[in-house]
């Protein structure tokens, strides 16, 4: 029972402060910061999507050397739902771990000769319409290469589910994307605030970071603003000690996370929660399996030595 406790005391409450496609604002509250590491680096390197892998150029004229353009088409983001439901190449039984069915990889092909304009991600056409580009239907795409008049472009690519642990164009964060920290809560020291005149309140208030602190023009009382999420990340100015207090909430963490585009903001965290849940499970069957088997063991050779 005190194991149990234990882990669940690892598993947080969390809300959704903010939610847009690519970015997720949320808040987790009774943790620990290694725990918030950890949720950093799973869904860093262990949240599986879909990127490109391999690429055959069989015409290229462009000013772009093979490898080159190989190399722009691997970083360009894929829609990775799908990502759960496929094999890795290397562990599909379809097709013996070669990695070429449909079970474990999606076919690009791009053919282009002299277009007016660059060449996109729009001109990728793929084997499997839930496997696309992420700006497929922004009205730009993501530039592969411009092609003179003349020139002429076209080229198979295989993609293939991974993890970022294996290689950086496999994780679905954009890079940097992924800060927290935590938050801090603010108290005003009302009866020390009041001796101050309303032309030095308003100072005051426009020394500190816009719509944190207002005053309040009925009451002429310095409030806190809780604009968006109401979690703010200020420390305490020197100056101010006395008439407000920072306190850091040590066991609270605000997460910011912005994808690539593979995988909504969302759905990244989802993955990540169950990755992280069957890593807790795994580790409670062995650590059960450790304490029904072997521990009568050790206690022996202890008792021998
Ligand atoms: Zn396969």
């Amino acid at each position: 029972m005190e194991r149990l406790l234990k882990l669940n005391r690892l598993m947080p409450r969390w809300k959704v402060l903010e939610s847009r496609s690519r970015f997720l604002m949320f808040v987790l509250e009774g943790t620990t910061e290694s725990f918030v590491r950890v949720l950093l680096r799973i869904m860093t390197e262990e949240v599986p999507t879909i990127a490109i892998h391999e690429v055959v150029i069989e015409t290229n004229s462009s000013f772009l050397s093979d490898s080159f353009l190989a190399q722009r088409l691997r970083f360009i983001p894929l829609t990775s739902d799908l990502a759960n439901l496929m094999y890795y190449s290397t562990e599909c039984p379809n097709c013996n771990g070669r990695g070429y069915c449909h079970l474990c990889s999606v076919e690009f092909r791009l053919s282009a000769k002299c277009v007016a304009g660059d060449v996109t991600s729009k001109d990728l056409v793929t084997s499997n319409p839930s496997v696309l580009p992420f700006d497929f239907f922004d009205p730009t795409g993501t530039a592969i290469v411009k092609l003179k008049p003349g020139e002429e472009l076209t080229l198979k690519a295989i993609a293939r589910k991974g993890i970022g642990k294996d290689h950086i164009k496999w994780s679905p964060l954009a890079a940097t994307s992924a800060k927290y920290f935590c938050p801090s809560d603010i108290r005003i020291n009302e009866e020390l605030m009041e001796t101050l005149t309303l032309e030095q309140k308003k100072q005051w208030v426009a020394s500190y970071p816009t719509d944190l602190f207002q005053v309040d023009p009925q009451t002429q009382k310095v409030v806190l603003c809780r604009p968006g999420n109401g979690y703010h990340n200020m420390p305490l100015n020197p100056e101010a000690r006395g008439v407000i207090e920072v306190f850091e909430k040590k066991d609270t963490f605000v997460f910011t996370v912005e994808t690539t585009g593979a995988l909504k903001a969302s759905q990244l965290l989802m993955n990540a929660l169950a990755i992280l849940k069957r890593k807790l499970l795994s580790f409670r069957v062995l650590e059960d399996h450790f304490l029904d088997h072997d521990l009568a063991g050790i206690d022996k050779l202890d008792s021998e030595n």
